[in-house]
């Protein structure tokens, strides 16, 4: 048995619910969807769900942007248009992500890989780690036309980059976040211009990963175009079918 599943209570309304810890080290559960399909809202409460930590390329990119690094002022460019940040720098950015400490036991990727190159440097570093694999890979299904909407009433967390919507999931005090009571913006490559380009990008690049995992076997699809709660139900149910598989 790869997984190990813990019933318990303690997802407030959701009854007797499975949980799913990686404990393979190396073993990584992807999360895949457009932009604006849901998947940070949602990877903070799986990673939680699958114990190991939540590791989104877009935030890491953001963060080395805020802090001035060479790979921020090398990926600000692509990011500003709503373009790819070429593989060789997102890839190196994630390996390191994954060698550090908190991520032996595996991680919950989200936002990568984005390109079929991206996945294959992945599952390369992944049996290069001994033992490590694509555990699943989880895709986040959401109409074309629902992404602008919920990309255009985006609000990020500055300091956490916890995601909130104007409409859809408002923080209790508008402007600042629930979480941490940092301050809240929304991201110049929401505009809806840079977004129509973003989901250009997505159905010509991504896509081809979301089919690499498909014909891989690997591959369950969530119905993300339901309430934030809904989504987050069939995602637990997702992973916690997941087990039912024998090993
Ligand atoms: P989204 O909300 O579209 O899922 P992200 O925060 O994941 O956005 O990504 C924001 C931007 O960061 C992307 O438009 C792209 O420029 C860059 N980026 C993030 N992840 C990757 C990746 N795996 N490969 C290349 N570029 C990436
Ligand atoms: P991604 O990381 O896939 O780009 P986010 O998780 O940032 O997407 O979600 C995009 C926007 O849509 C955010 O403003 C978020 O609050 C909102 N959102 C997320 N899930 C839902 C949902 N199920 N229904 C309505 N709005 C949602
Ligand atoms: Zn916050």
């Amino acid at each position: 048995m790869m997984l190990r599943v813990v019933l318990s209570d303690s997802f407030p309304g959701e009854g007797n619910t499975a949980t799913m810890a990686l404990h393979n080290h190396g073993e990584v559960v992807l999360l895949l969807g457009a932009p604006g399909a849901g998947k940070g809202t949602q990877a903070r409460f799986l990673a939680e769900a699958l114990g190991v930590p939540h590791v989104a390329s877009g935030d890491l990119l953001r963060v080395n942007h805020q802090r001035g690094t060479p790979l921020g002022r090398a990926a600000q460019e692509y990011m500003d248009r709503g373009d790819l940040v070429p593989d060789a720098l997102v890839v190196d950015m994630i390996v390191d992500r994954l060698d550090e400490p908190d991520a032996t036991r595996g991680a919950l990727l989200d936002g990568f890989p984005r390109t079929v190159p991206q996945a294959k440097a992945l599952e390369k570093r992944l049996m290069q780690r001994g033992g490590g694999r694509i555990r699943r890979a989880i895709y986040v299904d959401v109409p074309t036309d629902v992404l602008v909407e919920r990309l255009a009433g985006r609000w990020l967390c500055r300091t956490c980059q916890a995601t909130y919507h104007e409409t859809f999931n408002p923080p209790e005090v508008a402007g600042f976040c629930d979480r941490c009571d940092g301050e809240l913006y929304q991201r110049s490559d929401d505009q809806r211009e840079v977004v129509a380009n973003r989901v250009a990008v997505y159905l010509r690049d991504t896509l081809p990963v979301v089919e690499r995992y498909a014909r891989a076997g690997v591959l369950q699809r969530v119905d993300g175009n339901q309430s934030i709660t809904e989504v987050k139900t069939a995602l637990l149910n997702a992973i916690a079918e997941d087990e039912a598989v024998p090993a």
